[in-house]
């Protein structure tokens, strides 16, 4: 049985068929019950019937003999008795008178005066004075005594033989009968159910479809099933394992796809973006370009704002990056349009929608179709330096970074992905060398610069340090009032055997992520003390700002080592300012204020380098050592245009009258600047205006012919190229 249970459903691959048959198959071995307990009640009914018509009869029979037998009319009462025979219902009628010894029966063939055996049960009868009965297979007899009922004498017996009618003939027609009736009923109710089956099936098919698509790969097609019963428990049931599989789909393709932080498409959904997009219609390859983006400064402020702040940053640039492109390339889907200034940038639509993603760190990444003019890329390239440029808010701290953009074009500058990526590395790091906040594309970077990957820098740097190819330049800072020198910033230089002078802002960054940062600052204050000491003895006092790290004011007897510098080079503390950036200073203003302490008491000054782009509160900056500003140069460099920058340089200037602070502002390029920070009280300005950053052999003369009071000085005046070009 097991076995035929387990053979159904191959057999029977149809829940429909199989319930039909089901229905069908219990409706006939119902019938065949009902048959057998028909059969059997009627059997037994037809058999009652036979002994109630035998009882009549012979009651009748008896009935009838009473007179006869009282006035011996034999003849009348076999003719009688005859007569009942001839109808069939009896084989044999015969009363007995056993006053004269003699038999009447109905049989035509004997005679009331023949000689005959009495029947034994005639016999039994007349002697009980009772019925009696006897049955056998073929026949009922039935002996009844005739009694007189005016005397109550027993005047003989009557006795009736019916003959029963045979089994077999009644067992067929009972069977018949009920054949039919089953086989009507059954020619009803296979459609019936048949119907009821298709209904009933009916809400399953439509699940069993939506599964199929479900696992089609479509978590969103609908579940047409409605219902309160069991169907719609599976099936409410079902819709919320397909909700669950969809949710955790979505998270799967959320961390297998998107960056948790700025909600961007990460590093291997930008891949299978590129890849998917390389080979145009007709198996042409799609000429697009990856532009690799990388933060300058990034660093900076997340070591000291903590990985919130940072985080937010990243955010706030993804945002903007976005918006440049436009919103829907920011997700991983299949984004097909072109936002606003790609659409411009662009002649024709592309196959290649633009995306944005996060590589890593203060790593983005955009990929931008690059069929449209040759100018286009590069006017986007510029638009994202200019983008990221522009400070950041968080939590009501202003921060700065900047953008280095390498930009690879394929399939001219690589034949796929890997190559694409690594060459729009090596041009942002071309970028970064070169001065950072700008881009470069490996398609126009020197021959020197390719190959180059971002490890070997630290090996340079490393060389770089044994071999003594750094180098300082110092820029002027001038008294807005006076126009005089009143002292130099000292900025460090690479002198890269084979690229030439480098400018900081393509080397810092790896020095301060390798920690080469605290050997290349005690070397540039060592130099920058010793050629001070070299001006203080040719008869030149020029007071010095050094550019100081974080991670040396964090290293264990930084105070110690500035004091020992100063003390073998002989260069007066009082003309040694240490700058630190304000992000610096305010992270971590209790250790800061440690740090600096000795040196304070030694008659060094500290300026806060880069102010406006972090946090500063009043009540931090009272407990803090500083009496300098430096207004960062992001601010200045808005003064002509943008309201909220002169609004800040405002501010900061009254804040530091009001703290006692001197003020430099930084980044000084035009007269009208520099007016503008004099009409507000600002006392020193450093700048193109000036001068370049200078090597120090060029720095004295220069100073020497700005002091003369027979130039013209470029603020007094307006001649703004005639000083910058001689220092330049
Ligand atoms: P900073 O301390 O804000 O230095 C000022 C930067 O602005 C210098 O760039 C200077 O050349 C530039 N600058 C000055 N005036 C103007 C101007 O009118 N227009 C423009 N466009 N730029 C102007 P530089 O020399 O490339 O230095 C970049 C940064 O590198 C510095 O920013 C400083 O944060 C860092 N740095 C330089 N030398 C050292 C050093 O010895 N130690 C450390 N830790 N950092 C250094
Ligand atoms: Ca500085
Ligand atoms: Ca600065």
């Amino acid at each position: 049985m097991s076995k035929i249970v387990e053979l159904l459903p191959s057999w029977l691959p149809s829940l429909r068929t199989r319930f039909v048959l089901l229905v069908a198959g219990l409706f006939v071995a119902l019938s065949l019950v009902m048959i057998m307990v028909a059969s059997y009640l009627d059997l037994r009914d037809e058999e009652q019937r036979v002994v109630s018509d035998a009882r009549a009869i012979v009651a009748t029979v008896s009935r009838l003999a009473v007179p006869h037998l009282s006035n011996h009319h034999y003849l009348i009462l076999e003719q009688e008795l005859e007569s009942i025979a001839a109808s069939g219902v009896v084989e044999l009628a015969q009363v007995l008178d056993p006053a004269r010894a003699l038999t009447v029966d109905s049989d035509p063939e004997t005679s009331y005066f023949d000689e005959q055996d009495m029947h034994p049960l005639v016999k039994l009868a007349y002697e009980t004075g009772v019925e009696q009965i006897r049955q056998d297979q073929d026949r009922v007899e039935i002996a009844l005594p005739v009694r007189d009922m005016k005397n109550d004498s027993l005047l003989g017996v009557a006795m009736v033989s019916m003959q029963r009618p045979s089994i077999d003939g009644m067992l067929v027609s009972i069977w018949a009968r009920n054949l039919v009736i089953t086989l009507v009923l059954l020619v009803f109710c296979v459609p019936v159910t048949f119907h009821f089956a298709t209904n009933f099936v009916r809400p399953i098919k439509a699940l069993t479809e939506t599964a199929h698509t479900v696992s089609a790969g479509n978590f969103n097609a609908p579940f047409p099933v409605e219902r309160t019963d069991e169907i719609g428990v599976l099936a409410r049931a079902y819709r919320e394992m397909v909700g669950t599989i969809r949710n955790n789909l979505a998270k799967i393709h959320e961390l297998a796809f998107e960056d948790p932080v700025t909600k961007l498409p990460n590093r291997e959904c930008f891949r299978q973006h590129f890849t998917n997009h390389m080979i145009g219609p007709g198996g042409k390859p799609n000429r697009m370009s990856v532009l690799f983006i990388d933060l300058d400064r990034f660093k900076r402020i997340n070591d000291s704002f903590g990985h919130d702040h940072g985080d937010a940053l990243l955010c706030e640039i993804a945002a903007r990056l976005c918006g440049l492109l436009n919103p829907s390339s920011c997700s991983c889907g299949n984004t097909e349009g072109t936002g606003p200034i790609v659409q411009n940038v662009l002649e024709r639509p592309s196959a290649v929608p633009p995306q944005v993603a996060r590589l890593g760190g203060d790593e983005f990444a955009v990929i931008v179709p690059a069929s449209g003019r040759a100018s286009a890329v590069d006017q986007l390239a510029e638009q994202l330096v200019q983008c990221v440029e522009q400070p950041v808010e968080i939590n009501g701290l202003t921060m700065a970074v900047g953008a280095s953009i390498g930009v690879a074009t394929y399939p001219d500058d690589g034949e796929d992905y890997t190559a694409i990526l690594k060459h729009a590395d090596i041009a942002m790091y071309a970028a970064k060398r070169t001065g950072g906040n700008r881009a470069c594309f490996y398609s126009e970077i020197e021959d020197e610069f390719r190959g180059q990957e971002r490890v070997t820098l630290e090996v340079e740097l490393k060389q770089a340090l044994v071999r003594d190819e750094f180098r300082i330049e110092f820029q002027p800072k001038v008294d807005c009032e006076t126009m005089k020198v009143v002292g130099a910033e000292v900025l460090v230089r690479w002198q890269h055997p084979q690229r030439g002078l480098l400018a900081p802002g393509s080397f810092i960054d790896v020095a301060e992520e390798s920690d080469l940062i605290t050997r290349l600052g005690d070397t540039v204050l060592e130099m920058a003390c010793r050629q001070g000491r070299r001006w203080l003895d040719d008869g030149l006092e020029v007071p010095l700002a050094v550019n100081v790290s974080i991670r040396q004011l964090e290293k264990p007897g930084f105070t110690q080592h500035v004091l020992n510098i100063l003390r073998t080079t002989r260069f007066p503390a009082e003309l040694l300012q240490l700058e630190v950036t304000e992000t610096v200073a305010m992270a971590d203003p209790e250790s800061v204020s440690a740090a600096t302490e000795p040196l304070l008491a030694a008659g060094i000054t500290f300026a806060i380098d880069d102010f406006g782009t972090g946090y500063s509160s009043l009540a931090h900056l009272q407990r803090l050592p500083f009496n300098t500003f430096k207004i960062d140069r992001s601010f200045v460099c808005g003064l002509g245009s943008d309201q909220h920058s002169r609004s800040i340089v405002k501010t900061i200037i009254a804040m530091a009258k009001s703290l006692k602070y001197e003020v430099v502002a930084e980044g000084v390029e035009t007269v009208e600047q520099k007016e503008f920070l004099t009409g507000q009280g600002c006392t020193t300005a450093q700048g193109f205006l000036f001068a370049k950053p200078m090597p120090p052999e060029i720095f004295a003369g220069w100073m020497k012919a700005f002091s003369d009071p027979v130039r013209h000085h470029p603020g007094a005046q307006g001649n703004r190229r005639g000083r910058t070009e001689h220092a330049a």
